[in-house]
């Protein structure tokens, strides 16, 4: 089984618990407004140009046999539907202006890396959070190496926002110790506008996930001017309240990384206001005082 990776992250202290290796697969069925890995979204592979890093070289240009790089007025364009991702041009290019997001990897190579660290994880309570993305799009892959690492005792996490069909999600479990579960929005025509999905299916997975006794930890996208507001904090807290098997819930506060990402990609960007200090430390207390459940910055 292969697939598309965009990264592999070791020694993760933010995926769940302990010393941690993500795994970030490419591809989600999702469009999230604010999403902070847009080379994630694609499941194809995809060429990020940093305009601020190149000198006007010409390396890439020379290289690429497709012509993707155009020069001309001291301008650098390039002619993207030509490229064919063989990042020639990134592995020329000197400055760092040019990367390749996307490598295929097999489920047997995403394991050997994976299992690496192994003394690592059985020393901190960690393990492998497959990532993306949306790790369940590429469901055949995260299944194979969920199983192998759960055969070798490697605790397995996956980092899901609940779209997947429930019986994928019934199948994977069996491999998996803990699901950080992502709730974006609390009414079903918001969470359309901006993610594409549908919030019942993101709840009725819940509801699998939990009859299945796995852990979850629940994690909330926060975007100040998008659901940083009472009437989604007090429906978060009642999904929380409403499943035992919620352990804690996760802020996950707005930044704008994405939205520079997003023009490297040569997308436009939706622009956002990230929260300060004062108000994800306002949205912790907030939470916590309508449930028990432990709430913490992700
Ligand atoms: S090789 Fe890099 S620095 Fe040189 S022109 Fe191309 S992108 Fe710019
Ligand atoms: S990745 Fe290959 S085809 Fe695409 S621009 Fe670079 S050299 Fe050209």
């Amino acid at each position: 089984m292969t697939g598309t990776i965009f990264n592999i992250q070791r020694f993760c202290l933010n995926d769940g618990p302990g010393i941690r290796t993500t795994v970030f697969m490419k591809g989600c069925p999702l469009h999230c407004a604010w999403c902070h890995n847009p080379e994630s979204l694609s499941f194809e592979k995809e060429l990020l140009y940093n305009a601020e890093r190149c000198v006007g070289c010409r390396k890439c240009e020379t290289v690429c046999k497709q012509g993707v790089h155009i020069f001309g007025d001291g301008a650098h364009l390039l002619e993207r539907e030509k490229c064919v991702f063989c990042g020639e041009c990134a592995s020329a290019c000197q400055f760092g202006a040019l990367s390749l997001a996307g490598t295929e990897m097999t489920a047997a190579e995403i394991v050997a890396v994976s299992e690496r660290d192994i003394n690592f994880y059985r020393n901190s309570g960690g393990g492998v959070t497959l990532s993306g993305g949306e790790p369940m799009a590429q469901f055949e892959l995260s299944l194979e190496v969920a199983s192998a690492l759960y055969k070798k005792g490697i605790s397995v996490a996956i980092e899901t926002s609940g779209t997947a069909s429930g019986d994928k999600y019934r199948k994977i479990a069996e491999f998996t110790d803990l699901f950080l579960f992502d709730l974006k929005l609390s009414n079903e025509e918001l969470y359309k506008k901006y993610t594409g999905g549908r919030l019942e299916t993101v709840l009725e997975n819940l509801k699998v996930i939990s009859s299945l006794g796995k852990d979850v930890i629940l994690r909330l996208p926060i975007i100040p001017d998008v659901n940083g507001d009472d009437a989604h904090f007090e429906f978060a807290a009642a999904v929380a309240n409403g499943y035992p098997t919620v352990k804690s819930i996760e802020i996950m506060p707005y930044h704008a990384l994405g939205e520079e990402k997003q023009r490297r990609l040569g997308r436009e960007a939706a622009v956002f206001r990230a929260p300060d200090k004062n108000e994800i430390d306002g949205y912790i207390e907030k939470l916590s005082r309508l449930t028990d459940k432990p709430v913490k910055r992700g």
